[in-house]
């Protein structure tokens, strides 16, 4: 059902940020964990502004974005009067774009090589900034998706923190769409375990509560907060 007016737009918006949140609270309930330890990122890829500011007026402030400069143009301007905005990328970082990915912002979680490590340890000895990293692992091992492999893990957790001294907070994964998604978020979530990581970004609008139970601490959710995307996006999980 498609809403025709922005006020109706706003009002499904809000109703929908409502029920997402609410399965969010009953799914950590479920799992035994304090539904507090799940943060909600609304991905807020190819919205206009009214939705924008409906996921505002809905209290929302942890947002992700796939791409560098639609990120630019949806909070540049509004961040300014937004104090608790956070912004995390979740979309694959190209290295010329790493300077303005760390102006920009709060967490970037698709770190997956290391030239993407010297170019963003290299953007923050500049800018002053440190915004938070994830790594992100490609735990199906898809030849067109970003992400380092499981078992190359490990080792580049261990040289971005001794060779570029970056702290990593925890790992991202997006599963393969045509597997469930259970075993990838239990694999990411030992790899976790086993490098002493806090973070856990998995899950979208079609199995954040399976994520929820496996542990993660950040579920990312688009479609199911702003209704369908207009626009294709799968072209953006690749490192272009
Ligand atoms: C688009 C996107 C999402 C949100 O997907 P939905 O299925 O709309 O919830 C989550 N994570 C990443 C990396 C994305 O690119």
């Amino acid at each position: 059902m498609t809403a025709t007016n922005p006020a109706s737009a706003a009002s499904s918006i809000a109703e929908r940020f409502e029920q997402v949140r609410r399965r969010i609270h009953e799914a950590a309930a479920a799992a035994g964990r304090d539904p507090a330890s799940v943060v909600l990122t609304a991905v807020s890829k190819t919205q206009g502004d009214a939705a924008l500011d409906a996921a505002l007026s809905a209290g929302q402030r942890v947002f992700g974005e796939n791409r560098v400069q639609e990120a630019q143009a949806h909070w540049s301007a509004r961040r300014a009067a937004l104090p608790d905005l956070e912004l995390r990328l979740i979309g694959p970082l190209q290295t010329n774009k790493a300077q303005e990915a760390v102006e920009l912002f709060d967490v970037i979680e698709t770190l997956d090589r290391p030239r993407l490590a010297s170019a963003l340890a290299a953007a923050m000895t500049k800018t002053g900034r440190r915004p938070r990293l994830l790594v992100q692992v490609n735990t199906g091992a898809e030849p067109q998706k970003a992400g380092v492999l499981p078992d190359d893990a490990d080792a580049f957790i261990a040289a971005v923190r001794d060779d570029h001294g970056l702290t990593i907070e925890g790992l991202m994964c997006i599963p393969p769409a045509d597997e469930g998604p259970a075993p990838h978020f239990a694999l990411l979530a030992q790899i976790a375990r086993r490098n002493g990581l806090r973070v856990l970004s998995m899950g979208m609008s079609g199995d954040y509560e399976a994520a929820i139970a496996a542990g993660a601490t950040h579920v990312r959710v688009g479609s199911a907060l702003f209704g369908e995307r207009n626009m294709a996006p799968a072209t953006s999980w690749k490192t272009i």
